[in-house]
């Protein structure tokens, strides 16, 4: 056992702490939130509606193909580490994952693509033999945004900025000052235009603001940090598919003995004189110290607060993009695509001006995700499964099923003119989700898979904290409150806010008992 695990344990052993919690959603969020309550000697309910554990992280299986339905992208291995550290297990015994070395495979027109090495020079050779790129350009571009992220990450990402305590502290009121020089005051695509000397570089290093929802015409250029993620740190994928991080943390928080309850939905927070004392489930009153809310921001404000406790409600024009995704098993194989592919659309700006008005883009770009190429058991010998992704507004007003039909057509005229092979015939299987069926199936208010977008340079201040400002005892986290969507930000999310309860804890009058016997 490393000297990390065990510290941590030691450490945990005396500070034990006692109390009743609930946790509202099984998500990524929710479990690594009920996994750090646990360790600290909480008692944890996690109540989650759905039969399964896992809310967006979850696959689908059909005629043999499995398809992961939300996240394709394993970044920031450490976080889930660190969780696990903190929890005295190992992940490398939950867990198995590989580092890529292509990152993303961009196809152009009929055949021609660009490969996103890992390998920042290998990178900036592909840059210049397909686009005329200058490889100092890219150099400098790394340093800058590794930078950035060095700079914001412990303020913006790991830390409450909503909690005096975290957020004034000497080195970073050098961090905010510094602020000015990371790319607050331009929007992403400005700042990788500026960085660049050619239009489709800097378009390649803009996508990464859809990895929260926004829209790289607007987003802040301080995203440029996800790409010191994705080429900087690494981009991984696990042995199993996405699926086997759900199923680590749904291990996890089993051996620590969290009481999970599942198809057990939470219909509202139980608040007494501006104290929660428990949640209502099917009419019972469930008692609870505190209650560590891990779903959908937008939705608990509209379904889970009574009507005395009136919170403002978010608009959907504050939140993130959502998307149509379509599951096709795919008779064939196609080396020309890797893991990770996008297809551009010829209009990009014109996408997200469609996507910003809430209305359907007349060509959408495409992003092709194959996990059998990776894990070959996730389609039969001689056939791909294919996760064909497009950007598309939240909303609960849309004719998602014409819509479905009109991007289907869509995409299929683009994928087979650049594949060269009508696709619609090798389709053996097909599935669909719209931002409805994401609603319908996460709870995630009129689809939007990140909740608020990020798109103005207050965003982060602008997201929900991980506590409620006058509700004590009330926690939030998700991919929708601080301090963001994706995994690893999810486990940032619960690191956060269990951070803050345990503190309040520790300092409130619950007893701490011993732990001797342990
Ligand atoms: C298509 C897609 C692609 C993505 N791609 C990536 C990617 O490549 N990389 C990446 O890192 N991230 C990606 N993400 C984002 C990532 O999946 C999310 O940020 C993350 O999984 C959110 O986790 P969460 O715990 O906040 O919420 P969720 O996963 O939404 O979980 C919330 C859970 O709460 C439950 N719930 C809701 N209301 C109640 C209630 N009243 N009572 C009980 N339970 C309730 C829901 O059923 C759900 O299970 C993607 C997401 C999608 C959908």
């Amino acid at each position: 056992m490393s000297s990390t695990t065990e510290k941590s344990r030691r450490h945990h052993r005396h500070r034990k702490i006692q109390a009743r919690v609930a946790v509202v959603g099984g998500g990524i969020a929710g479990m690594a939130a009920a996994a750090r309550l646990a360790v600290s000697g909480c008692q944890v309910v996690l109540f989650e509606a759905n039969d399964i554990l896992g809310g967006k992280l979850n696959d689908r299986h059909s005629a043999g193909f499995r398809f992961d339905c939300g996240p394709s992208l394993f970044t920031l291995p450490e976080t889930l580490e660190a969780l696990f550290n903190d929890c005295g297990k190992n992940l490398k015994d939950y867990l198995q994952y590989d580092k890529l070395d292509l990152i993303t495979r961009y196809h152009y027109s009929k055949g021609n693509y660009v490969d996103a090495w890992a390998d920042q020079e290998k990178l900036g050779v592909e840059l210049y033999d397909k686009f005329n790129e200058d490889p100092a350009k890219v150099r400098k571009y790394f340093k800058r945004i590794k930078w950035i992220y060095n700079l914001t990450t412990p303020v913006f990402l790991q830390k409450s900025i909503h909690r005096r305590s975290e957020l004034w502290s000497l080195s970073n009121l050098f961090k905010l000052f510094a602020l000015p020089f990371a790319g607050v005051f331009r929007s992403l695509y400005e700042f990788n235009r500026s960085a660049f000397d050619k239009e489709r570089t800097a378009q390649l290093f803009s996508r990464v603001a859809t990895y929260n929802g926004s829209d790289p015409y607007k987003a802040p250029g301080t995203l440029a940090l996800i790409n010191h993620v994705e080429y900087g740190l690494g981009t991984y994928y696990p042995k199993g598919g996405m699926i086997a991080i759900r199923d680590a943390l749904q291990r996890l928080i089993q051996e620590l003995g969290v009481e999970v309850r599942l198809e057990t939905k939470v219909d509202r927070f139980h608040v007494f004189q501006n104290r929660i004392i428990g949640v209502k489930v099917n009419g019972e009153r469930i008692p609870f110290d505190r209650v560590v809310s891990a779903v959908d921001i937008a939705y608990a404000k509209e379904y889970l607060f009574s009507r005395d406790l009136l919170e403002p409600k978010l608009k959907t024009s504050d939140l993130g993009m959502s998307a149509m995704v379509f599951h096709w098993g795919i008779k064939g194989t196609f080396p020309q695509l890797d893991l990770h592919n996008l297809f551009f659309s010829r209009k990009y700006r014109r996408e997200f001006k469609s996507l910003a008005a809430k209305q359907i883009p007349q060509e959408n770009t495409i992003y092709l995700y194959v996990s059998s190429k990776f894990n070959k058991s996730d389609a039969p010998d001689g056939h791909e499964n294919w996760f064909v992704m497009a950007n598309m507004p939240c909303d609960q007003k849309h004719d998602w099923e014409k819509i479905t039909e009109i991007t289907r057509k869509s995409i299929l005229g683009r994928l087979s003119s650049d594949l060269s092979v009508n696709v619609e015939d090798l389709i053996v299987d097909e599935n669909v989700m719209t931002p409805l069926t994401f609603e319908q199936t996460t709870r995630s208010y009129a689809g939007a898979l990140y909740g608020p977008h990020s798109n103005s340079v207050f965003s982060a201040f602008r997201r929900y904290p991980n506590k409620h400002p006058r509700i004590h005892g009330l926690y939030f986290c998700s991919g929708s409150v601080h301090p963001g969507g994706g995994i690893p930000i999810c486990l940032h999310s619960a690191q956060i806010a269990t951070r803050w309860l345990i503190d309040g804890l520790r300092k409130s009058k619950v007893k701490h008992r011993s732990h001797s016997s342990e």
